[in-house]
């Protein structure tokens, strides 16, 4: 059926413009007009009415993690079945969705339950996002993902799949992608959340990298790597990864090497800041609280040498990791302008940047006739508060409207 959607105002996210009184036409799953609303036809159509409201894309998160609840009292030494991971996911992602998240790229899982998930999601199953996944995660042994689950257990049973060699790091891509995931996850450098690792030290050789992604370039496949440290980031571009997320400990050479090669950036601002908000007191380890706070230390600083040289900053948020919970990542969408990132570029990062990131925007990402009908919308204008981006009041995802408060 015929649904003819009034906007207020309209960010298409083609451009910079902010429209008045649009309205956007959308037959099936499909937009095939964007037009003002003076023009549009509503005989027999639907009229969903916007026009006190801020009209956009629907949001991409380009970094999250649907089986991870965000939880920040964790009992040592549990490890989640792969079932109770799944029904994680499922109230997670409906979560998301319902926060203005159409597409998501997972960045990891321990048991290829995000291929599942997606699965269900386009099945009809249950509602989410529309879903890019990484299965599990390659990680060198005791490195970031690789700290928490004991020696014994075999090598398939750990939380990522752990690679020594380029021979194992070959393997490990390989398998990603025969049990179904759209991308490999590679942990670059060590991490927040970890325990005994650096999140300045690199972890995989430049050759263990290269084998790996090697895999991915030759399917056509995106790739990315969880790099805090320079040295880690600049072995992952070298060898020719997608994204780097995080980026939290870069230098100047690692920024104008990401800039050379195009490197996607995701900053995941939000996932530090929970960390350190939330603190010891909360129940999160001392060691994982220090490490946040001193890799975000100087984030903001590198963000802005990233912006000024052309990095493509994308927005990411990790929701899952501790106090950053599934339904309230939008806080990113603050931290990215306090950080001195422009409006536009930010709410364009979270839709038509984020588009071209999972290599989607021929069909997601900006609002134009011939895309999917993927719209949200709120109630402020987000060019005079940011803040409003935190209560999305219409969703609406392949043409169906699932919230409208
Ligand atoms: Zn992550």
């Amino acid at each position: 059926m015929k649904k003819v959607v009034l906007c207020g105002k309209l960010f298409t996210a083609e451009n910079d413009d902010v429209q008045k009184n649009m309205a956007v036409v959308v037959e099936d799953n499909l937009i095939t007009a964007v037009l003002p609303a003076s023009e549009a036809d509503t005989d027999g159509a639907e009229v969903i009415d916007l026009s006190g409201r801020f009209v956009m894309p629907g949001l991409i998160d380009g970094h999250m993690h649907c089986t991870s609840n965000g939880d920040t009292r964790e009992i040592p030494g549990y490890y989640p079945t792969s079932a109770e991971a799944t029904l994680n996911g499922v109230v997670n992602l409906k979560k998301d969705l319902m926060a203005g998240f159409t597409t998501v790229r997972d960045e990891g899982c321990s048991d290829f339950e995000d291929v599942a998930l997606k699965k269900a999601i386009i099945a009809g199953k249950i509602d989410g996002p529309r879903m890019i996944t990484s299965g599990k995660c390659l990680t060198a042994t005791g490195g970031h993902a690789d700290s928490r689950y004991p020696y014994y257990l075999e090598p398939g049973q750990h939380e990522s799949l752990v690679c020594d060699s380029p021979d194992a790091a070959r393997k490990a891509a390989r398998m990603v992608f025969k049990y179904g995931a759209d991308q490999i996850k590679l942990m670059g450098t060590g991490g927040v959340m970890s325990m005994g690792d650096e999140p300045g030290a690199p972890e995989f050789t430049f050759e263990e990298m290269k084998a790996a992604l090697d895999v991915a370039n030759s399917r056509g496949r995106m790739s990315s790597v969880h790099a805090h440290g320079a040295e880690g980031i600049k072995i992952a571009v070298r060898a020719g990864i997608h994204s780097v997320e995080h980026g939290m400990l870069m230098d100047d050479e690692a920024i104008d090497l990401m800039a050379e090669h195009h490197t996607y950036l995701i900053p995941t601002i939000v996932a530090a800041k929970a960390i350190v908000e939330n603190g010891v007191a909360s129940g999160i380890h001392p060691e994982n609280v220090e490490k946040a706070a001193r890799c975000v230390a100087n984030h903001y600083e590198n963000l802005k040498k990233c912006l000024n040289k052309g990095v493509p900053i994308c927005f990411g948020t990790d929701a899952g990791t501790p106090g950053n919970y599934h339904g309230t990542q939008t806080r990113e969408f603050g931290f990215m302008q306090e950080a001195g990132l422009p409006t536009a570029y930010i709410l364009q990062a979270a839709t038509s940047r984020n588009a071209e990131l999972v290599r989607m925007n021929d069909c997601i990402g900006t609002v134009t006739a011939g895309k999917l009908a993927d719209l949200v919308a709120v109630d402020e204008d987000p060019f005079d508060n940011i803040h409003t981006m935190e209560h999305v009041s219409f969703v609406m995802k392949d043409g169906k409207v699932y919230k409208n408060n």
